[in-house]
């Protein structure tokens, strides 16, 4: 489908392509058995600029917007899912300080995000806090000039590899949500530490793990916004971080789609390319039809996202929940398609498969951006704003 993208939007993609063509696609099934992390990847991602994209140019990004990100984090994840999460959680590690952060702070922190130096992490979630994130435990007690933060984060993407990490932790336990505060913490800190890495079913190649916090001091000016403005930071970058997912989620169904389209194409029974068969061809024009509306309703969110539109927490939500439930039901599919081949590691469709549940999951589960947009719909009701 034609998008109308801009030249610039179009040089970012075939950059990202190139990548991904000559760079990821050769490395993707040994760095998927080792779960070793992209590092070589990710150099040739900073040398194309591509972790600038996203960050305002007076702090040496590019300053381009949500729709570029999508489109370079679609490339990197139509060859692996586990190179995209890697490049995308990134800015969701940044998006925090370019949400509620000072000038001072992003001079400070976002510069080597940009040049790719420095990668990102976002630290929310704890062993008894996931969808109900308000109720985290790590806590950062105020002492002097300086905040003392103590607790453990689980399942943190980018940990250990990242330098800056961005964490939420309760400064009034009292108040619930509202006591969460946002902190910038850099690798090398005393008191901060990594625990167990992850053995994942899929994004293998992403680093996933426990980052753990004792005793950690950080001064006062690495706190994000004021005291309090935590869960509201997160939540924000949660509306803006759910279109990387979408992005996430196409290019995944999209490189399945291809391999099983190819398959399809080249494979033959009963003395015929499988192709011939309508209960195929019909499978792969429904995998076309569900990527290529992903993709719109994607895009479309992201350039509502650039264009300024204020609430878009409802919008976001979609277009996290419908690419990523294409995403399962396309890799499915594909495997469908291919047979026992497809179910094999000689082809690439069982990875797709494994990198795509996680879409499903992260970044709030698909029950969790459904009562989003629930709960956005009933308020629309209630306020007679339908339609
Ligand atoms: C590979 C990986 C990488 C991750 N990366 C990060 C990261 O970088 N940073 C970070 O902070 N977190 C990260 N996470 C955490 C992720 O965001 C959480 O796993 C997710 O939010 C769900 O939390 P949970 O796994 O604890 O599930 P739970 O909240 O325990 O949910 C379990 C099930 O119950 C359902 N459920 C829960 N509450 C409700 C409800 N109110 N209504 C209906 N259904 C409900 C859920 O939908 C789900 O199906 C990562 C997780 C994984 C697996």
């Amino acid at each position: 489908m034609e998008y109308f993208l801009t030249e610039e939007q179009l040089e970012i993609k075939r950059l990202a392509r190139r990548i991904a063509e000559n760079h990821v696609i050769p490395q993707r099934a040994e760095l998927d058995k080792n779960a070793e992390f992209p590092h070589a990847i990710m150099k040739e991602i900073a040398e194309a600029g591509l972790p600038a994209i996203y960050i305002p140019e007076e702090y040496d990004g590019i300053g381009a917007g949500l729709l570029e990100l999508c489109l370079a984090t679609e490339e990197l994840s139509r060859a692996c899912g586990g190179v995209g999460v890697t490049y995308a959680a990134s800015s969701l590690g940044s998006f925090p300080i370019i949400i509620g952060g000072s000038h001072e702070q992003k001079a400070r922190f976002l510069p080597p995000i940009a040049s790719g130096e420095h990668y990102a992490a976002f630290c929310l979630t704890e062993a008894g806090a996931g969808s109900d994130a308000g109720n985290i435990s790590t806590n950062a007690r105020k002492v002097g000039n300086e905040y003392v933060i103590n607790g453990t984060k689980q399942w943190i993407t980018n940990g250990c590899e990242a330098h800056t990490y961005t964490v939420f932790a309760k400064t009034d336990k009292a108040r619930g949500a509202r006591g969460i505060s946002a902190f910038v913490v850099e690798k090398g800190t005393p008191g901060l530490s990594f625990g167990k890495k992850e053995d994942k079913l899929g994004i293998r190649c992403s680093a996933t793990y426990e980052v753990v916090f004792e005793d950690c001091v950080v001064p006062a000016e690495n706190l994000l916004g004021r005291e309090g403005a935590g869960f509201s930071i997160a939540m924000r970058t949660f509306d803006k971080s759910r279109p990387g997912i979408g992005a996430q989620s196409i290019g995944i169904a999209q490189g399945a789609y291809e391999a099983a389209l190819n398959y399809a194409y080249t494979r033959q029974q009963f003395g015929q390319s499988i192709l011939n068969f309508q209960a195929v061809s019909f499978m792969l024009a429904d995998m076309a039809i569900q990527i290529e509306a992903a993709r719109a309703l994607t895009y479309q969110v992201a350039r509502m996202v650039d264009a300024g539109i204020k609430n878009y927490g409802k919008e976001s939500a979609m277009c996290k929940v419908f690419p990523s439930d294409v995403a399962m039901r396309v890799t499915t599919d594909a495997i469908q398609i291919m047979g026992g081949y497809g179910y094999m590691k000689d082809y690439p469709a069982e990875k797709y498969f494994r990198d795509a549940k996680i879409t499903q999951i992260y970044e709030g589960t698909n029950q969790i951006q459904r009562q989003i947009i629930a709960s956005s719909l009933i308020r629309e009701m209630a306020s007679g704003q339908r339609g």
